[in-house]
């Protein structure tokens, strides 16, 4: 049996289940200080016995192994969670093998051992934007795991709105996420379903974003997710629009008919969190047998 912890900014969803992603069990915990919730973690746990945990982190987090800060959270406005050494916490506590890694990079994870692939690119739109790249079947990662949402593009001409990021005003997120059209439109983006220049402008930034996703990674397989994607009438504007900014340049196969094959909503649904963390889990266990850390 493993355990995953779906750790969000406004609540835990802590679940016991199998590698196939089959649910057992699972809780929700809203985040309040550290120490307190966690400790409702691991009461929640303590009655199963597992063999390993996953954790999907909201961000920043420092996932970088080798780092002496690795599982850490980093700078966030979160109250309490700023340099919390959130892994450290929990293996102490549950003695097990803890996988861990960013909700999104998990979310990347899943999809693509699922979907049975040697790269893919998953994209979460939705209170931010967020990336995890998976290239040659590892998670793109260097100095950081990268920050793909904070990239450049072209403000529509049409559009005078200057965007929403802190650091950079009209950057992708600053003009794409959630909050983003939201400030553009006065509404949420779930009252905004029926509005058709809303999701051709919001298709039009994500098929610009989506183009120098696929210049520079050439994905196998480009999966959207998030709150802003369950608007499925958005997905036609990105056909339409990713061939169209591409301009005849990149003639695989899959760009030469733009279609859901190529681009798609996540296949796991709304237990994919949940069952990112099982596969966050799993691999800490493959790699503590490896080690010699744990018998079979
Ligand atoms: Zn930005």
């Amino acid at each position: 049996m493993l355990g995953g912890i779906e750790a969000g900014g406004t609540k835990f969803v802590c679940a016991v289940g199998k590698e196939d992603g089959t649910i057992i069990d699972r809780v929700e915990i809203p985040t309040t200080m550290p120490d307190e919730t966690l400790e409702k973690v691991f009461q929640y746990f303590r009655p199963f016995s597992l063999q390993a945990i996953g954790i999907g982190a909201f961000g920043p987090v420092d996932i970088n192994k080798t780092s002496e800060t690795y599982g850490n959270i980093r700078t966030t406005p979160k109250d309490g969670w700023r340099h919390y050494p959130f892994l450290q916490t929990v293996k102490n506590e549950m003695n097990i093998p803890v996988g861990f890694s960013t909700d999104v990079n998990a979310a990347a994870l899943g999809e693509f051992l699922l979907r049975g692939l040697n790269s893919c690119l998953y994209i979460t739109i939705g209170t931010g934007i967020g990336a995890g790249a998976i290239i040659e079947g590892r998670l793109l990662q260097g100095l950081s795991y990268p920050e793909m949402d904070h990239i450049y593009i072209r403000r529509h001409p049409d559009n005078k709105y200057q965007g929403v990021c802190p650091y950079h005003k009209d950057c992708f997120e600053g003009l794409a996420s959630g909050p983003a059209i939201e400030a553009r439109w006065g509404k949420k983006a779930a009252d905004l379903s029926d509005k058709t220049p809303v999701w051709e402008l919001e298709g039009y930034y994500i098929a610009q974003a989506l183009v120098q996703y696929i210049l520079i990674l050439a994905p196998e397989k480009i999966i959207l997710g998030g709150g802003a994607m369950n608007q499925p009438q958005v997905f036609p504007y990105i056909y339409q629009y990713v061939p169209k900014i591409m301009n005849g340049y990149f003639h695989f196969f899959e760009l030469s008919e733009i279609k859901n094959e190529y681009i798609a909503p996540p296949c796991l649904g709304s237990n994919a969190g949940l069952i990112d963390t099982f596969v966050l889990a799993d691999q800490a266990l493959q790699e503590a047998f490896a080690d010699g850390d744990v018998q079979s």
